[in-house]
């Protein structure tokens, strides 16, 4: 199950996804933005796997 996430360092977004696992307790694993390497912890059941995904369109704030 994908998930898109938001780099808190670089600000871009990527798409996490679990691979493995589904047995066990979630417990922390590195997570790592695809863009700039900044790595953070996340409570996961698998290994999880990042690649970048295209920025969206971002909404014009009026
Ligand atoms: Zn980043």
């Amino acid at each position: 199950m994908a998930e898109i996430v938001t780099c808190k360092s670089c600000g871009e977004p990527f798409e996490v996804v679990e691979v493995g696992g589904g047995m066990t307790s979630p417990e922390p694993e590195p997570m790592t933005c695809p863009h700039c390497g900044h790595r953070t912890m996340r409570l996961a059941q698998g290994r999880l796997r990042t690649r970048p995904v295209e920025s969206p369109a971002k909404e014009d704030k009026n």
